[in-house]
């Protein structure tokens, strides 16, 4: 069984590097756009052309030739420009409306070629073939960093983002481990909490899998709400006409994005061999989130309400329990101090043992813990409820299993 993860970590770019690193980034995107172009053209057949090889049979030469962009990132270019292709005719499939890629995003795919780790920092391929150092900047203890610096998890490709707002670059590095799957594991029912949240991340599982770019979604929707401000002032009918057909498209995209969350959420639980997928009800959240819209709210039912349905042709039921105290509560095995001062924002550090996890990882522990224990006071079946954690499982007694690696 191979786990996949996303390792998101902040480089610190030297100053005197960032231009090279931003026309890198420039180019990389007129590259992916002009192997996209030609995909969208079709073969001879008039098909859509998914495959990054053949793209690359083409046009390479030229788009090389006229970018100067460096073989490996050319290479990674029509592969990314195939990935999107490909999504883009599986939406054509299940019958949805799509038009041609626009590449806009701040983003550069490093393929193995194009990258490599060291400790604390890693050298990029830029534009011309020189290299960039950048240094990672995170926290010690943090998940990432055990992503990037534990021998348990292999280093893949990695995406470059650019943040415009903060001017800042994070890395999006892909990391696999391969776990063996015992019978025992199987047999045990083993539970998935999930966090689900208005920004950063939309759910963080026990596992730790952040899933969802809450943010973005809040961005268009603002976005959407303004514009149609503007139209509803106008008053026209014309006006009217594109209040309704941006409100479509909102809706349409709004579904997609928790179309793909719901995908990854339901990916992850059977990755982790869950049987069990456990949110928070809903009627309740409010206690944590005050300023919950109606719109946050829609947002979370749908996406649980996405979620029973992908879980359910995977046989994994969706349950939940009331949220009190799941993001106060101390997590780790053994301790369960709960106290409103252990979180402060995006941090959590347990005020008597000092674990420092992040605020909604320790939130989905809790909920999945919660859930167990809630069983086990009912005394339902005999059915041995585990809670899986990113390291191994935990069961209602608190005893500790790490997983086989
Ligand atoms: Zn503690």
């Amino acid at each position: 069984m191979e786990i996949n993860r996303t390792a998101v970590v902040k480089l610190s770019v030297p100053s005197n590097r960032r231009d090279d690193l931003k026309r890198t980034m420039n180019t990389f995107r007129d590259a992916t756009q002009r192997f996209a172009d030609r995909g969208w053209e079709g073969d001879d057949d008039g098909y859509v052309i998914t495959s990054g090889n053949h793209l690359q049979r083409l046009v390479y030469d030229d788009i090389r030739e006229d970018t100067a962009l460096h073989a490996d990132l050319c290479v990674g270019a029509a592969n990314h420009a195939a990935d999107v292709l490909t999504s883009v005719v599986e939406k054509m499939k299940d019958g949805e409306r799509v038009s041609q890629p626009v590449f806009r995003s701040n983003t550069t795919v490093y393929n193995t070629n194009a990258i490599t780790y060291f400790d604390g920092y890693c050298s990029l391929t830029a534009y011309g073939g020189s290299r960039i150092h950048a240094e990672y900047v995170y926290p010690t203890d943090s998940i990432q960093a055990e992503y990037l610096e534990s021998d348990k998890w292999t280093k893949q490709g990695a995406k470059l983002r650019y943040d415009h707002q903060t001017d800042t670059y994070y890395l999006h590095v892909s990391v696999k481990q391969e776990r063996e799957e015992t019978s025992a594991e199987a047999e045990n029912k083993t539970v998935l909490g999930v966090d689900r949240n208005v920004d950063g991340y939309l759910a963080v599982t026990s596992t730790g899998a952040f899933i969802g770019n809450a943010d973005l979604l809040n961005h268009k929707r603002r976005e959407y709400e303004r514009r149609r401000a503007r139209l509803q002032q106008q008053g026209t009918r014309s006006a009217h006409l594109t209040i309704q057909s941006i409100g479509d498209t909102f809706a349409n995209w709004s579904e997609d994005f928790l179309h793909h969350a719901s995908k990854e959420l339901v990916k992850e639980a059977v990755s982790q061999g869950c049987t069990t997928i456990v949110f928070e009800e809903l009627e309740n959240i409010r206690e944590r989130i005050s300023n919950a819209s109606k719109f946050q709210q829609w947002t979370f039912n749908e996406l649980k309400r996405q979620v029973e349905y992908k879980a359910n042709e995977e046989g994994i039921t969706v349950e939940t329990v009331h949220p009190a105290y799941t993001s106060q509560r101390c997590s780790e095995t053994g301790c369960g101090f709960t106290h409103e001062d252990n979180r402060d924002g995006d941090e959590f550090v347990c005020q008597k043992c000092g674990k420092e996890l992040h605020s909604d990882y320790n939130a989905a522990r809790n909920i999945a813990h919660k859930f167990i224990q809630n069983r086990r006071k009912s005394g339902s079946g005999g059915a041995t409820y585990h809670l899986a954690l990113k390291s191994g499982t935990v069961n209602g007694n608190g005893d500790y299993s790490p997983s086989t690696v």
